[in-house]
């Protein structure tokens, strides 16, 4: 799958999938950046590069041990590394931009209002309005 380099950073326009979900796909993956012509002609190539290169997950492995989010116990095995700043829009990949989550809780993170941040070395989750608004 192709995806303008625009519609990746921003999240909006047209493409196949949702741009959103394009980019939560991205957000862990293999990277083939390729320079389109006119007629959407292949004009460069580059290198393929991971998102997440295999030493940072496992250091992240090391400090999130499972899926990160609260009451998530799922290995390892099946997380993405997520970008919590997305690496398209300029957030590092390194581990206080990075959170372990299950398949399941990386699209939650995603789609809905739910935030991450990393607090004193610690993932810290932090639900939506609405969902605030909710249980108090
Ligand atoms: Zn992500
Ligand atoms: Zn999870």
């Amino acid at each position: 799958m192709t995806i303008d380099w625009h519609t990746l950073k921003t999240g909006t326009g047209t493409t196949e999938l949702a741009p959103s979900a394009i980019r939560r796909l991205a957000c862990d993956a293999k990277v083939l950046p390729v320079v389109l012509g006119s007629n959407s002609e292949p004009l460069d190539i580059g290198r393929i590069s991971y998102t997440v290169p295999p030493h940072l997950r496992r250091a992240l492995i090391v400090r999130d041990k499972h899926c990160a989010f609260p009451g998530c116990r799922r290995r390892p095995s099946t997380c993405h590394a997520h970008h919590i700043t997305h690496w398209a829009n300029g957030g590092d990949t390194a581990l206080t931009n990075l959170v372990l989550l299950c398949g399941m809780h990386h699209r939650l993170i995603h789609h809905s209002g739910w935030t991450v941040r990393i607090t004193n070395g610690r993932p810290e989750f932090t639900p939506p309005n609405w969902l605030r608004r909710r249980q108090t």
